[in-house]
């Protein structure tokens, strides 16, 4: 059912705590983590703890949980100190785009020179 865990799902594992991750954050309804292959030296991702497996689906099928998602984002660059000099979050959606792991994620950027993407 939309929004369950599901059992092939590394980010739902991640947040059954059955897969080790290094949390820097946890709310009753997300969970943060840094990426294992960082590509900052803030990498970190705020994934919802409900599965959907894109951003969009969860849009439409959990709305407050994307408030919390980005909510969380943005306590997340507090915390790393990068809120001051910018930082991107990122929904990869659909391989095209470069995404790989299907449960709904933020990717939160910072501490480098992001350069402008459009
Ligand atoms: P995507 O490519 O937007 O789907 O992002 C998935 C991210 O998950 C990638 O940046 C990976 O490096 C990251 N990743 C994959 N496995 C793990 C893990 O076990 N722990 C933390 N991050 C992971």
């Amino acid at each position: 059912m939309a929004g369950e865990p599901q059992a092939d799902c590394l980010f739902c594992k991640i947040a059954a705590g059955e897969i080790p991750a290094t949390i820097v954050r946890e709310t009753p309804t997300t969970l943060a983590f840094r990426d294992i292959n960082p590509q900052a030296p803030t990498h970190v991702l705020v994934i919802p703890r409900v599965h959907y497996p894109d951003a969009a689906t969860l849009a439409a099928g959990d709305p407050g949980a994307v408030v919390d998602v980005l909510r969380e984002a943005g306590e997340v660059a507090a915390q790393e100190k990068v809120d001051g000099t910018g930082y991107r979050v990122v929904f990869n959606t659909g391989p095209g785009a470069g995404q790989t792991v299907f449960h709904a994620h933020a990717h939160v950027l910072g501490g480098r020179d992001l350069q402008r993407l459009v």
